[in-house]
């Protein structure tokens, strides 16, 4: 009876890329779909389960259907130890080379898995082109999974369609959108390589982009308020469905538990010291600053970041990458962080920080960020206005979005569009531009109160928008019954558009 009744529930597959950006929003998604009446697999290999497995675990043990189905990484097919999994390790060319070549090679199992677990639906990141043709197979709807904004994705696409960039006289001259209900405008030199005239990494990124359209929709992790005009202008640019059901790091981890155990906790320092030091400071005064999980700045970026924050007169809480640690020949962050426990202006966390968690403390004011979607979609969530420092992929769109049409964004200027391991050390902001956007950001004339009013008023809606009726809800119900219907249909023999 029990086997006949979870064959019945519709099973949907999630199959996450293994970098903390798309894996964190994928399984929290998953985890959605699950408290939904879903029952949920989620393939990952061994070390990137570890990071969220707990949260699996403990849904699981709620009644929740749902499972991690375990793959074995190829760690020494391509010479890479135990363990090194994720995009994250890749602190080098050679480790990123490596563990993108192991990536490829899971293919094949996977698709076998495929088969063996004959899902009703596979949800997979969009770095896994091949999985549309693997759905066919099976006759059951791949559904794209982007983890950054409408808005990047519209930029990204319309670039590829009309090459605005081609032909111009520099890298720094100023092109435009095409398409684009508001003027943006962007120079060559922001755009990732592969978007450059004839880059070879094109043949890498361009079939992604292209497998969206054949998809039978794209989830986002966005919300209707936030991006309404790009959630349109992306059903007439790609035309396949779309489903905004974000925030949800927000949705999935409502209360202070689940959000300080979400993702890498095995790297988190010792809680208490940095909470109390942020419980020591008033509200709002407080910056915090996090360029994501893989930017590692050269030693000259960090000894810049240090006077701004410092000169700021700001106080602020700032994550470094432990390897950078090891990096500071002359001891220069070690210094700084000891004069740091003196004056108690601010306060490092070394590597991995609860990001949930001091976003939503009262003392927070306000972010810098890489614009990685993920923080952003944090921010907007706590309701906080953001500096802006893009560095690598997508990131330059979303400064855009931040900036000009949202303007909840104060741009440091960052003007290079790098891999978060190369970065142009010839190419760093310097202190002044830093400590000129933190007293814009945290100041107190009318455009800074107005950024931080709007930061506000979209943190409510996006508190909204996940509570039963709003339309990231509506949406993941709607979705989940299409899928009810089609799993039906399928077994009805009716075929399905
Ligand atoms: N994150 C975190 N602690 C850190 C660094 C990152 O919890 O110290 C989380 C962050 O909250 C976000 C994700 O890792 O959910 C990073 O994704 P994002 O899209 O912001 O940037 P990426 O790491 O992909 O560049």
């Amino acid at each position: 009876m029990e086997s006949q009744q979870s064959h019945n529930k519709l099973h949907v597959v999630f199959l996450p890329f293994p970098t903390p950006g798309h894996m964190i929003p994928m399984i929290d998604t998953a985890r959605l779909f699950a408290m939904h009446g879903v029952n949920v697999t989620i393939i990952a290999t061994h070390a990137n389960a570890s990071t969220f497995q707990k949260s699996i675990d403990s849904d699981f043990n709620s009644g929740y259907s749902i499972k991690t189905h375990l793959i074995q990484f190829p760690s020494a097919q391509v010479g890479l130890p135990d363990g090194v999994e994720n995009m994250k390790d890749g602190i080098s060319f050679e480790i990123l080379g490596k563990i993108t070549r192991a990536i490829i090679m899971l293919q094949n199992p996977i698709e076998i898995l495929f088969q063996d677990l004959q899902p009703d639906c596979i949800v997979t990141d969009m770095s896994y082109p091949w999985t549309v043709e693997a759905a066919a197979k099976l006759g059951i709807p791949r559904i794209h999974y982007y983890s950054s904004s409408y808005f990047s994705n519209c930029v990204a696409h319309l670039i590829m369609k009309y090459r605005p960039n081609d032909n111009l006289v520099s890298d720094t001259q100023k092109f435009t959108i095409p398409c684009f209900p508001h003027t943006i405008e962007m120079t060559p030199l922001q755009l990732p390589d592969w978007l450059h005239a004839k880059n070879p990494a094109a043949a890498y990124f361009e079939p992604m982009f292209e497998s969206e359209k054949r998809s039978y929709g794209t989830l986002y992790n966005s919300f209707h308020e936030l991006e309404s005009d790009y959630e349109k202008l992306s059903n007439t640019t790609m035309g396949i469905k779309t489903w905004s059901v974000g925030p949800v790091s927000a949705w999935t981890n409502k209360d202070g538990e689940k959000k300080a155990k979400r993702g890498h906790i095995e790297e988190l320092g010792k809680e208490e010291e940095w909470l109390n030091w942020l419980n020591s400071k008033q509200n709002e005064s407080v910056l915090y600053v996090s360029f994501g999980s893989l930017v590692r700045f050269p030693h000259a970026q960090l000894v810049e970041i240090a006077h701004g924050l410092e000169n700021s007169g700001q106080n602020f809480i700032w994550v470094i990458k432990k390897y950078d640690k090891d990096e500071d020949g002359e001891g220069f962050l070690q210094e700084f962080e000891e004069r740091l426990k003196e004056s108690k202006k601010g306060y490092i966390i070394w590597n991995w920080a609860s990001q949930l968690l001091i976003l939503d403390h009262p003392a927070t004011g306000g972010i810098v960020t890489h614009c990685g979607w993920n923080s952003i979609l944090e921010s907007v969530n706590s309701g906080l206005p953001m500096i802006t420092w893009p560095v690598f992929a997508e990131q330059f769109y979303n400064e855009k979005l931040l900036v000009d049409v949202l303007k909840i964004g104060v741009p440091v200027g960052a003007k290079e569009n790098n891999l978060w391991i190369n970065i142009n050390v010839e190419k760093v902001v310097r202190r002044e531009d830093i400590v000129k956007a933190v007293k814009i950001l945290m100041g107190s004339d009318q455009e800074s109160k107005e950024m931080r009013m709007r930061a506000k008023k979209l943190g409510d809606a996006s508190k909204r928008t996940i509570e039963e009726g709003g339309d990231s809800y509506n949406n993941l119900i709607q979705l989940i019954d299409e899928l009810k219907s089609l799993k039906k249909s399928k077994a009805l023999g009716v075929k399905a558009d």
